[in-house]
């Protein structure tokens, strides 16, 4: 096919949220490229959870595919009774204060995974290190493999039955792992030259506008860039309401699909619920922030 029939076949669309086999996705870096090639996306972020060794596979096969790809990281923070993530976009990954605590995450993870499975043992759940390892690709384990496995052993009917029974925090065979505060996620993504970004914030579970506006202020007096407000699950009443405090607290506004391949089949690469399109000028926006705020050409 001529390069013309190629350009053809390209829109303007994006995907900022997608994992790989490097953390918990099915497919591996290269792969989820290829996708988002035959998707026809302009532009994609690889923001695998805690880990940026997916990053050079991805931007090798965008380069010869025609495919921006921007070098993301999405990163697990401690916050009240659970997790915040922070998302980070282009990132220096060579960055070696990047790298150096990064690792501090892949060590507890490797701490954490056994004490996981050791309990399920205990609860009679005959599942090895060996078959969720297996079953990871070779990236970084996770609380996804551990309930794949479980699925596949037949000790539960779904992935979400393995979260809500044994792995989500006060489940059965729940083990908290060690996080770094949210400033420093968002210290280790700026020193990086990236723009950090609070991802799905439903997740966060605030009740009301004024708690969420609380937070994302004091997040940006720390330095976060922009909120996530295009994203798989949410409504089209939640889009409006994080559209308009970015307006309001002057925060960019980032969105993507939280594509996991087959650990996540229901969500589908470049696709949102509320099927508004996630554009190029998303992308172009972080751009220009990035240029702003580091003075970069
Ligand atoms: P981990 O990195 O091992 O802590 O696993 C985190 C991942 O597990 C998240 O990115 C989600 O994909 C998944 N996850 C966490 N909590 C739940 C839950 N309650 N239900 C379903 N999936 C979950
Ligand atoms: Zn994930
Ligand atoms: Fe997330
Ligand atoms: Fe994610």
């Amino acid at each position: 096919m001529s390069p013309w029939h190629k350009n053809l076949l390209m829109t303007n669309h994006v995907d900022l949220h997608t994992h790989s086999t490097a953390s918990d996705g099915s497919y591996r870096p290269a792969e989820v490229v290829h996708l988002a090639k035959d998707a026809g996306l302009r532009a994609m972020a690889l923001t695998d959870h805690d880990t940026t060794d997916g990053l050079a596979e991805a931007l090798a096969a965008g380069a010869e595919l025609g495919v921006e790809v921007i070098p993301g990281v999405e990163i697990s923070t401690r916050h009240v009774g659970d997790s915040m993530h922070i998302l980070g976009y282009f990132l220096d990954f060579h960055s070696g204060k990047l790298a150096e605590r990064l690792a501090v995450l892949k060590q507890a993870r490797k701490d954490r995974n056994p004490k996981i499975i050791a309990k399920l043992n205990a609860l009679g759940l005959a599942i090895t290190m060996e078959q969720v390892e297996r079953i990871s690709g070779g990236g970084q384990v996770g609380r996804p493999h551990i309930a794949r496995v479980l699925l596949e052993r037949g000790y539960v009917r779904t992935m979400q039955q393995a979260f809500d029974i044994y792995l989500k925090n006060g489940g059965k065979a729940y083990v908290a792992k060690f996080r770094f505060p949210p400033a420093e996620a968002l210290e280790m993504i700026r020193e990086a030259g990236g723009v950090p970004v609070l991802a799905h914030p439903f997740t966060l579970g605030l009740g009301s506008l004024g708690a969420l506006r609380d937070l994302l202020r004091d997040l940006q007096a720390l330095g976060l860039a922009g909120i996530e407000t295009f994203y798989a699950e949410h409504t089209p009443e939640q889009e409006a309401l994080y559209l308009k405090l970015a307006q309001e607290l002057g925060l960019l506004v980032t969105g993507g699909s939280d594509f996991h391949g087959d650990n996540k089949p229901e969500v589908t690469l470049g696709n949102i619920r509320s099927r508004n399109r996630l554009t190029y000028d998303l992308v172009t926006a972080l751009k220009a922030w990035r240029k702003k705020e580091y003075g970069l050409v």
